[in-house]
């Protein structure tokens, strides 16, 4: 914390043509910082989960808080709607059942889980062939010991794969328990590639194919010879081994989650601590004191072309993302000299993504809400998914077509890994999904029309878990003592929590976490010391903890006698 409080400058519109040439004029016109305040200030650069998440535990900490994003309304107030005026949300996001903190959110902004959420739902998986696949809700199955209950629930849900290649996923068992022995050992399976695990694994080629492969394009966002096996391991662990359920998944029942949960969240935060916000501002430099290893003043320019710029912080939480990270480490050159760790995470890599929504002209009939492309050539090397948004927000069907009556489906469809898709026109996009995936898939759509649709691309939005990715993900605590990292690629530490992978709640932990660490060193005033309450993750299954106790005695017993994991280095 700084010896004196000085009060957060107060930032400074202006209207200038280039960065450099101002820079000096800028620095020359900061406001001189006042002797005392009563408030510790903190700037969270990124308005999703992460910085959501950070700007609450840190407003009721009794900080003062000033939360930055370059969309336009981060808050959610302002619903985001097409250019014909129907709602929109870039991706249909689920809920999965290990999401207690987000959960405990909705219940402390008043909304009932049956308000906000659906009922868990079914996936399902669709190829050129048809159904595939189905994950059924494992909650509402036999209760067996994992992974047990999750075969017998499953057993009659493949359509076409073979018994023999479904049973060669047990190679993937071993490595799930090993895979968090120690720090060493997670990152030489973070160096390998999932693909070059299968191999090693002796998972079969088909099991693969037909459904690994989809599965991680539609969880990570890309294909197994591009995801580090580490991060595969453990989100495979904690959605399919750790509990029999913890794949169950919902959705947001109406609306979007911009609308039910993040307005009120916002609302409240501005309400009742004060929360300002800046939208539609674009940070793109942070100036660090290179001798007293502390953040200095935050740069931003908006969407008019004003430029400006936020000094005297007391704590600053890069909440942006691996894309965000880049443009800001790429403009600060005394943050990348001094702390490697930021040009280290600049360095990383970042995932297209292409939203969808189509109205049609008519009702199609589709078993699942939720749904999985799988195998078909012409994803160009996408995950997609489609959504019937008419079955799953049924009560606000009207909402979905603006206020008026509805006259079809509603489908929202998303391309992970969607760079090549973006390459398309809007017009072939929504020709591919109407002519041939979505009919492909289910024949009923065969016909159907899109009187109305929105395309929207999002390059570098998602956190890209490639090989090797892992030591090189921004830490939680950084080496500039005021600057925290928050987001779902961010190493927790000692505060890693159960939620993995490209995940809400572990975005969210990560945002309340890096407040918590801000607060527990003293770095920002508040919170009478405990912090922003972070619930666990249940314990997994006694048998599950019982197998990675046993292998790691086992292997910490006969690593000193040079016996290693045969498939790791
Ligand atoms: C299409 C899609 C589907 C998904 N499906 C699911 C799902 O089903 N379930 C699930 O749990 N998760 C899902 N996810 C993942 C989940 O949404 C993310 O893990 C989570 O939202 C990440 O939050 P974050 O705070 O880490 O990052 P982000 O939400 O990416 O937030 C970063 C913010 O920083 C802002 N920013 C970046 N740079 C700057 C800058 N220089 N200045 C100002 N602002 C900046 C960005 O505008 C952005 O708002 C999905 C994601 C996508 C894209």
């Amino acid at each position: 914390m700084q010896a004196a409080h000085a009060r957060l400058r107060a930032h400074v519109p202006r209207r200038t043509p280039s960065r450099s040439s101002n820079a000096h004029r800028r620095r020359a016109l900061r406001v001189r910082a006042a002797s005392a305040k009563d408030k510790d200030d903190v700037i969270v650069i990124g308005a999703g989960w992460g910085g959501l998440a950070a700007a609450k535990c840190l407003c009721e900490a009794g900080c003062s808080v000033t939360l930055i994003d370059a969309i336009d309304d981060p808050t959610g107030a302002t619903p985001m709607l097409t250019k014909t005026g129907k709602p929109f949300e870039p991706g249909t996001r689920g809920f999965w059942k290990d999401y207690p903190n987000i959960v405990s959110l909705t219940r402390e902004l008043g909304i009932a889980e049956d308000e906000a959420f659906t009922e868990f739902t079914p996936s399902a998986f669709w190829s050129p062939d048809g159904l595939e696949a189905t994950a059924p809700v494992f909650g509402d199955s036999l209760a067996l010991p994992s992974p047990l209950g999750q075969v017998f629930a499953t057993f009659d849900n493949f359509k076409r794969l073979p018994l023999a290649d479904r049973a060669s996923m047990v190679g993937l068992l071993y490595a799930m328990l090993d895979l968090n022995r120690d720090e060493a050992t997670f990152e030489a399976y973070d160096r390998l590639t999932a693909h070059e695990l299968f191999i090693r694994m002796g998972l079969s080629k088909r099991l693969v194919d037909d459904f690994i492969r989809p599965t991680l394009l539609v969880g990570l966002f890309k294909p197994p010879e591009e995801l580090s096996a580490a991060v595969v391991m453990e989100l495979l662990y904690y959605y399919a081994l750790a509990h029999q359920d913890s794949f169950d998944v919902r959705w947001i029942k109406t609306k979007s989650i911009a609308e039910v949960l993040i307005a009120p969240l916002c609302a409240k935060l501005q309400r009742e601590y004060g929360l300002k916000v800046m939208g539609g501002t674009f940070v793109n430099e942070v100036d660090v004191d290179e001798g007293e290893r502390r953040a200095t003043a935050v740069r931003w320019v908006n969407k008019s072309g004003e430029e400006g710029e936020l000094a005297g912080a007391d704590a600053v939480v890069f909440a942006l993302g691996a894309k965000g990270m880049k443009s800001v480490v790429s403009n600060s050159p005394t943050l990348a000299r001094v702390a490697p760790e930021f040009s280290a995470a600049a360095s990383l890599g970042a995932i297209d993504v292409v939203a969808v929504r189509l109205w049609l002209d008519r009702f199609v009939a589709v078993e699942h809400p939720a749904n999985v492309f799988s195998r078909f050539e012409e994803l160009r090397g996408a995950g997609g998914t489609f959504f019937m948004l008419d079955q799953l927000q049924k009560d606000t069907e009207v909402e979905l077509w603006g206020g008026n009556e509805p006259r079809g489906s509603v489908v929202a469809s998303d391309f992970y890994n969607g760079t090549a898709i973006a390459c398309m026109s809007d017009e072939d996009i929504v020709g591919l999904l109407t002519e041939r995936l979505l009919p492909a898939a289910v024949p009923g759509f065969a016909g159907a029309k899109a009187l109305d649709y929105e395309v929207r691309r999002y390059p570098g939005a998602v956190s890209w878990f490639s090989p090797g990715s892992y030591p090189k993900r921004p830490p939680l605590e950084t080496s500039i003592a005021n600057i925290v990292c928050a987001g779902d690629w961010v190493r927790m530490g000692e505060a890693e929590h159960g939620a993995k992978g490209l995940c809400q709640e572990r975005a969210y932990v990560s945002g309340l976490e890096a407040g918590n660490s801000l607060l527990r060193r003293g770095v920002v005033r508040g919170g009478a010391g405990r912090g922003h309450p972070v619930i666990p993750i249940r314990p997994d299954e006694a048998q599950v903890v019982f197998g990675r106790a046993l292998n790691k005695q086992f292997m910490d017993a006969v690593t000193p006698f040079g016996l290693a994991s045969p498939w790791i280095r």
